[in-house]
């Protein structure tokens, strides 16, 4: 179906509407005017319509057994809170994403989509679908927000499962306290909510978001995501977790586990992060042992910072760059989490259109870019870095000067201020998340293609020069090959970088979608053989980077199953995820290893 793009485009649901999912009001223009910039380059409707008979059921499941089952959830929780996947499947755009199905879809929008979505309103009603779950047989697929673009979205792995939507209507900041600085929030909780509700309170308090602030404070940490304040590892900034386990137990983790006085949370819970015996709260991120329904988080005292651009001239510096930077970020001078960019990504953030500066097919090539940015504020080089410092006034200053001299060791840095540049530069944005305010600009990459969605490749390496040649030169290679720009970010820390590589592609173009598998399967392999894997992937690539980590036959492998048949004998939580699946998957082919099917499932599965 051709879009309608004079058609007005509905506007952004807004947060203080009530709409978990919505945008604060002072940035509902700026969302609209992003959403419209999209509009403009959807070339297709973004609604797939759909085949057979619906709802595409579990696996296993007789329709009647199914529709008996449903029945039984509506009668639970209520008939409102439960709802069909029957509709043609709409990809919306960010803040109107849907949870049937992965808006950025790699294969057949069709294929990973679920049965129904169900939205419970407390950890009890959670327990209660888990329990419904075993009875039945029914694979659930808990999602915070949905919002997990790049890694599948809401997506499940599994076909026909239960969407769990926590977000909808488990969205309180349960508390906030301004003599811990910490936090306990529902997985409803977006980093803009957040920031809302610490505003709201007056505490002089600080949070840390990622680059868009529409994602849920508890998925990301959980699904172990990086900000950019000092506090930018989300997982180790967690205290504190509410677990519902597969068979439908709940537990409390740390110090959650002992009572309080008179039957209050105890008052340590976002405190200490231990509490005593195994600390089991890393079994519940990146995994599929239980549902997080409640999360501790750390924030931040206010503080005075400074965020900068670096620009350094020539590519081949790009060893040297990194070798300052560890330096820098060892001693601790600077202190969160800074990022390395590729010029390429100056064009790409101003977001137009990619064939606004060249229309040429392949990847755009270097003296294309030179032009280009040569007339922009970045002026004509090859690195970018983005900074921030942190502290007093005075600290801030005197890292400056540190900082100074280290880069100027590349010959023809500078240094570039937010008064230096203009009102729409990117730099002001990255002032914003660096200062903890959640911004929406990131999303402007995606109008370099039409019908722009993206697919995240995201390696570790040590922050070293040869390590960082040896991967960005696999990226680099195996993007020429597949013929994508390179938007290769490293976000730095200082014994290891997360190298996040944005493959932008047009989701309508069933060869893009093929390259853009294709390059990132061949990219995982080839990084792995080097010695280096992924920190994250998307759902339908977890099989193969779970399978990279092999050492000693797999080992690693082999003890998730054996927690994952421990904790969940049913296989009903989320199968499949982080490439973990239970008993009764393995063995059937339901693992994507590779190249070779287009479909997430098996043509014979005994389920
Ligand atoms: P966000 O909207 O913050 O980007 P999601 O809500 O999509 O993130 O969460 C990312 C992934 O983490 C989900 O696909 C799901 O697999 C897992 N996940 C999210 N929230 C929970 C939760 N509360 N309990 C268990 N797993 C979760």
């Amino acid at each position: 179906m051709a879009p309608n793009n004079n058609q007005s485009v509905p506007p952004v649901p807004i947060l203080s509407e009530n709409r978990h999912s919505g945008i604060p009001a002072n940035l509902a223009d700026k969302a609209n005017a992003a959403k419209a910039r999209v509009w403009k380059n959807k070339t297709f409707s973004g609604i797939t319509q759909r085949q057979g008979e619906l709802p595409v059921l579990p696996p296993g499941i007789e329709r009647q057994k199914f529709n008996a089952a449903i029945d039984e959830l509506k009668q639970l929780l209520g008939p409102e809170h439960v709802v069909i996947n029957d509709k043609p499947l709409e990809d919306g755009w960010y803040l109107e994403h849907p949870n049937t199905h992965d808006a950025f879809h790699l294969f057949d929008p069709n294929d990973t989509v679920s049965s129904a979505a169900v939205y419970p309103g407390s950890t009890e009603d959670v327990v209660t679908i888990v329990k419904w779950a075993n009875r039945y047989e029914i694979p659930l697929w808990p999602i915070s927000m949905g919002r997990n673009l790049g890694y599948g979205g809401a997506a499940p792995r599994v076909r026909g499962s239960i969407v769990v939507d926590l977000g909808k209507r488990m969205n309180r900041v349960l508390n906030i306290d301004p003599e811990q600085c910490s936090c306990l929030v529902e997985p409803g909780v977006s980093y803009y909510k957040l920031y809302e509700e610490v505003k709201k309170s007056g505490y002089p308090l600080m949070i840390d978001p990622p680059d868009l602030g529409g994602g849920s404070v508890l998925g990301n940490a959980i699904d172990r995501g990086v900000g950019y304040t000092p506090m930018g590892d989300h997982f180790a900034n967690h205290c504190g977790l509410e677990v519902v386990t597969p068979t439908g137990e709940v537990i409390r983790t740390g110090m959650g586990a002992l009572p309080g006085q008179n039957g209050a949370d105890n008052p340590t819970w976002q405190a200490f992060q231990y509490g005593y015996g195994p600390y089991v709260d890393g079994i519940f991120s990146q995994s599929n042992f239980g549902i997080v329904t409640k999360m501790g988080m750390w924030l931040m005292p206010e503080t005075e910072s400074l965020t900068f651009m670096a620009t350094f001239p020539r590519d081949e510096d790009f060893e040297d760059i990194i070798e300052i930077i560890r330096g820098l970020m060892v001693r601790r001078i600077m202190g969160n989490v800074p990022q390395l960019r590729h010029v390429i990504q100056e064009l790409a953030v101003t977001g137009k259109n990619r064939k606004e500066f060249y229309d040429g097919q392949g990847q755009m090539p270097r003296d294309v870019i030179r032009k280009h940015a040569s007339k922009m504020t970045c002026g004509d080089c090859g690195w970018v870095f983005y900074g921030c410092l942190y502290g007093t006034p005075r600290a801030i200053q005197e890292s400056l000067e540190v900082v100074k001299s280290e880069f100027s060791k590349i010959p023809g840095v500078r240094f570039l201020f937010p008064k230096d540049v203009p009102e729409d530069h990117y730099l002001h944005s990255r002032a914003r998340v660096c200062a903890g305010i959640p911004e929406i600009r990131e999303l402007e990459w995606l109008n370099w293609k039409n019908n722009g969605s993206h697919l995240f490749f995201s390696p570790i390496c040590p922050t070293k020069r040869e390590d960082a040649r040896r991967v960005i030169d696999i990226a680099i290679r195996v993007h020429r090959e597949y013929g994508f720009d390179l938007f290769p970010t490293f976000c730095i820390a200082p014994r290891e970088m997360h190298l996040i590589v944005n493959i932008v592609y047009d989701r309508s173009s069933q060869d893009e979608k093929r390259r853009a598998i294709a390059a990132i399967r061949k990219m995982i392999d080839e990084c792995a053989e080097a010695g280096y894997g992924e920190y994250r992937t998307h759902i339908l690539l977890a099989d193969q980077v779970m399978h990279t980590y092999s050492w000693n036959g797999k080992s690693l492998l082999r003890f998730h199953e054996q927690i994952k048949d421990a904790l969940d004998p049913k296989g009903i939580l989320a199968p499949g995820r982080n490439g973990i699946w239970p008993r009764k998957y393995r063995g059937q082919g339901w693992e994507l290893l590779g190249k070779g099917r287009e479909t997430s499932t098996p043509e014979k599965s005994k389920l």
